[in-house]
């Protein structure tokens, strides 16, 4: 038996895993196509800051972006590097040039999943049986996390719905020497040998698991292309490798960290006034030993070694998750309406 069982190996499961890890936990790491197969083996990865003039969501990114600036640089400097990052509005109206960093995105997933157990499969049943997960039918594990992302959920609440961002990378060789990671219309790296990354996620319409036409690739690279023009002119330019993926956001583009509400028993509870503007969270039944991780949008890598550290925190000593990253507000939300 597993101290806890993670299903998803991108970059939040990874870092929940990492974190873990180092308080001596025994975990067991799930994913249907390995590690970094999904939205985060295509992410640039950027470490910024939110380029808004405030809001809860610039706050918690901000004071992620300072921790997971050290995170990397401390833990993982082979594969962290510092960058100068331009970010420029779409209509010029302003530039910010700020200290930055980026890491392999790949690379820091396997990096951060070393020494897991790690299971190439795609999890379809998840059972509690009075003191542990049944996974698969085959595993067990005192806790579970769900880091699935934008992905078919494994437990499905109506409460819960995540935005499906669909994004690609492509690495380029050209001629041209870029000094500075820019942001505009797409995120261009700067370059190194002779190659530099441009990437953007876009396209709302595409989902691996549901889109009936496959993706096109081609369409792909012409609109990055055409977007970092309007950056860079890249001469000699020719496309070496893609990567693509599905980012995912939650309706209020607040990560989710925490338990799941069990809807059907704590809507059943005569005790609890669901009307209320402010709700008392604590009222509600979870599911025992059952947490997620997601809703990252495009700061995933930004956000995760952060998260996990306040997720891994909250399931080993009990320490309260705020109330604006607790999946329960949309329990609330849903509940209200109903
Ligand atoms: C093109 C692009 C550029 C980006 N650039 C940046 C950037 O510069 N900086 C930044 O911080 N972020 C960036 N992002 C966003 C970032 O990549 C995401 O926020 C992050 O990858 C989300 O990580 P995740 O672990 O939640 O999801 P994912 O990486 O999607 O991982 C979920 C994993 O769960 C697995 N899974 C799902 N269901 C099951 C199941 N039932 N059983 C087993 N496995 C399952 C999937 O196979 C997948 O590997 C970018 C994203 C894209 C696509």
């Amino acid at each position: 038996m597993y101290d806890t069982a993670i299903i998803g190996a991108g970059i939040n499961g990874v870092s929940v895993a990492y974190e873990l890890m180092q308080k001596g936990q025994r975990v067991i790491l799930f994913d249907m196509n390995g590690i970094a197969s999904g939205g985060s083996g295509a992410a640039g990865a950027f470490i910024s800051p939110k380029f808004s003039k405030g809001g809860e969501l610039k706050e918690i990114i901000d004071k992620a972006f300072v921790y997971s600036m050290k995170f990397y640089e401390e833990n993982f400097p082979h594969i962290f590097t510092k960058v100068n990052l331009i970010h420029t509005a779409q209509d010029d109206s302003e530039e910010f040039t700020i200290d930055a960093g980026l890491v392999n995105a790949s690379a820091m997933c396997h990096a951060l999943a070393k020494g897991v157990k790690l299971i190439a499969s795609d999890v379809k049943s998840l059972v509690y049986d009075d003191t542990s997960w049944n996974i698969n039918e085959t595993y067990t594990a005192k806790n579970v996390v769900l880091a699935t992302g934008a992905y078919a959920p494994v437990i499905h609440k109506p409460y819960i719905q995540m935005r499906g961002i669909w994004g690609h990378r492509i690495d380029v060789k050209t001629s041209t020497q870029n000094k500075n990671a820019l942001h505009k219309f797409v995120s261009i790296s700067p370059s190194k040998d002779g190659v530099l990354s441009i990437g953007a996620t876009h396209n709302v319409h595409y989902h691996p698991q549901s889109s009936t036409e496959p993706y096109d690739v081609d369409a792909g690279r012409k609109e990055l292309l055409d977007k970092a023009s309007k950056s860079i002119n890249l001469e000699n330019v020719e496309v070496i490798k893609d990567y693509t993926g599905l980012r995912s956001g939650s309706l209020d583009y607040m990560p989710l960290v925490g338990s799941l509400v069990m809807s059907k028993v704590t809507l059943a509870s005569t005790h609890i006034n669901f009307k209320v503007k402010k709700a008392d969270y604590e009222a509600y039944d979870y599911y025992p030993n059952l947490y997620m991780i997601n809703g990252s949008g495009g700061y995933g890598f930004v956000l995760a070694p952060y998260l996990a550290k306040i997720l891994v925190e909250h399931i080993l000593s009990a320490k309260k998750i705020s109330d604006r990253i607790s999946p329960a507000r949309f329990f609330h939300r849903y509940a209200k309406k109903l």
